[in-house]
């Protein structure tokens, strides 16, 4: 079976007004210019009727695939399970309130099939958004911009498109679909544009995340610069910081004694206070024994990923000579 052109990949949580609007306007598009398809659509557990109505397109469209969550896992959970189930040579991510055109397809299709990038993200250069929302996007594109070195302006657009191996490398969760091109970045993938894309308001339903979306997102953005450098080493981020901080405090500890000493043995007198009674030696303390506790932290994380069975996944980029396996040269 030769490969499909696109997939496209659609997270949904109560969108049941859209949907066939939504499906019908992606079908005109990939029918006007000929591309092989498929639309999967992942229900996050609406309690609507969005499912009756993907069932009931399904019948209709034989480009559909459904698949449904029992309950809402959010928006991050239905990427990943829409990109596993992607087979197109590019994937393209849509949300399901029509706030994102179809009519963009083409264009991001070529930039990754002609221009040979990896991911292009899109950017709704004009919001139809209401303000509570711009501004703390504006600020959060900063800090992503700022953190990761990507220069995109616009990290949580919906709309987005892959080559289909970024995406069966990159796994999200949680609020982690804001950081996809941080993420693409962080396993190789260097080639990560930009498109101007039209953005349009909501037509039916209202936003499905609230303020918390702010919150999560930041500490997430912390778990995944952390987790992409430091998962396979802990040991070099505990080990690291325990080590410089017991260090810093056995300098300072060391300093304290060798005072002490210099004023009994040289210059013969009592010293004018008390090691116990110095700033210092409450200070050196604090730093051996958080040096001593980060280093078990390391310790503890590094016999832990040990164990963990991925502890060597690493995504081979290519092969070559007898490093051919059969079943690569199959897909
Ligand atoms: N969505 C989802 N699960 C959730 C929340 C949202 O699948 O828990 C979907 C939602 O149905 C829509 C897309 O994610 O297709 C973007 O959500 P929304 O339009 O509410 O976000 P906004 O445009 O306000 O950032
Ligand atoms: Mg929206």
């Amino acid at each position: 079976m030769s490969k499909l052109d696109i997939s496209v990949v659609i997270p949904l949580y109560n969108e049941e007004e859209s949907l066939p609007e939504l499906v019908e306007w992606i079908k005109k598009v990939m029918d006007t210019h000929g591309y092989t398809y498929e639309i999967i659509m992942v229900n996050d557990g609406s309690t609507d009727r969005s499912w009756e109505i993907i069932n009931q397109l399904a019948k209709e469209n034989q480009h559909i695939k459904g698949l449904s969550f029992l309950r809402n896992y959010g928006k991050s959970a239905a990427l990943n399970v829409g990109f596993r189930e992607a087979t197109g040579t590019v994937v393209i991510t849509m949300d399901a309130d029509l706030q994102d055109s179809p009519d963009e397809i083409p264009g991001l299709f070529k930039m990754i099939v002609e221009e040979g990038y990896d991911l292009v993200s899109g950017w709704k250069k004009k919001r139809y958004d209401p303000i509570t929302k711009t501004i703390p996007s504006k600020l959060f594109n900063y800090t992503t911009r700022v953190m990761s070195g990507i220069k995109l302006h616009d990290f949580n657009c919906g709309l987005k498109a892959y080559k289909n191996k970024v995406v069966k490398t990159v796994e999200v969760n949680g609020e982690m679909h804001r950081y996809i091109p941080v993420i693409a970045k962080w396993e190789g993938f260097r080639k990560i544009g930009e498109k101007t894309v039209q953005h349009r308001a909501r037509k039916y339903g209202m936003t499905k995340f609230g303020l918390e979306r702010f919150i999560y997102g930041f500490l997430d953005l912390l778990s995944i610069s952390f987790v992409t450098r430091f998962r396979k080493k802990p040991m070099h981020f505990f080990g690291t910081l325990g080590s410089l901080s017991f260090l810093a405090g056995f300098i300072m500890a060391l300093y304290l004694i060798g005072e002490k000493l210099y004023y009994i043995h040289v210059l013969n007198q009592l010293p004018r206070r008390d090691i116990v009674e110095q700033p210092l030696f409450f200070l050196a303390l604090v730093a051996l024994i958080v040096g001593a506790q980060l280093f078990l932290a390391g310790f503890m994380a590094e016999m832990t990923s040990l164990n963990h069975p991925n502890r060597n996944d690493y995504h081979i980029e290519d092969r070559c000579g007898r490093a051919q396996t059969p079943e690569l040269e199959r897909t």
